[in-house]
């Protein structure tokens, strides 16, 4: 079993490299703001109780967003492992989360911390461009559209999102690290965190984590064969 909780910033690479991970080594990527409209679309009784909150505008509560959590692991296609990417959001959820599936097939096996660079997080995020129409992303400094403005894939135009600023990267990115602080403190105690550095290339990032994914199978195996 290879059970994965992947946290960084918005920016850092997340995407891809869970995208990488779940291609890899056949674990099921399950992010924590999908698995809730799915719940929601699906109207199971989490979804509805879950809506009910979302609809007044308030926050889904601690111990409804673990109990779908924790429902969603336990399914088969978990069997092999899983990817959580957005959970634990805070100690609270981290602690009771770990009740729950400690000795059991869905223990926690690592903690992926993709860390970046403000700066470089904050220029990447500066010049990324999106296209209108397909949602593809670009960056005009590494990744930029064959034609100055308009999307590769579906030849759509590219926008600049308003939330793609400093100011507001700051902010988020200081909201970021109160509230995951303490989550990825937590599991350093167990250690159990492994922090990869994602201002590197995308394939030396991936190359970390290959690495650190591999060692820990390499334990596993060690250890049953003992
Ligand atoms: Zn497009």
């Amino acid at each position: 079993m290879l059970n994965i909780l992947i946290m960084g910033p918005a920016g850092a690479g997340k995407g891809t490299m869970s995208e990488l991970i779940e291609k890899h080594y056949d674990v099921t990527h399950i992010s924590t703001g999908d698995m809730f409209r799915e719940e929601v679309k699906n109207n199971t009784k989490l979804g509805q109780k879950a809506n009910e909150y979302m609809q007044a505008g308030l926050l889904v509560p601690d111990e409804l967003v673990i109990d779908m959590v924790v429902d969603r692991v336990s399914r088969k296609d978990c069997d092999n492992g899983y990817l959580l990417d957005g959970f634990p959001r805070s100690l609270i959820q981290a602690n009771v989360f770990d009740t729950k599936v400690i000795g059991t097939s869905r223990d926690i096996s690592l903690v992926i911390n993709l860390t970046v660079d403000q700066e470089l997080l904050i220029s990447r995020i500066e010049n990324r461009r999106v296209c209108k129409n397909c949602g593809a992303t670009y960056n005009m400094l590494t990744l930029p559209p064959k034609q100055e403005g308009i999307c590769d894939e579906c030849g759509g135009p590219l926008y600049q999102r308003k939330d793609d600023n400093r100011e507001t990267l700051e902010k988020r990115l200081e909201s970021y690290r109160i509230e995951t602080e303490p989550v990825l403190e937590h599991y350093r105690k167990l250690n159990l965190v492994h922090d990869v550095n994602a201002s590197q290339s995308i394939e030396k990032v991936w190359f970390d984590i290959e690495r650190v994914i591999d060692n820990y199978l390499y334990e596993q195996k060690h250890k049953e064969d003992k």
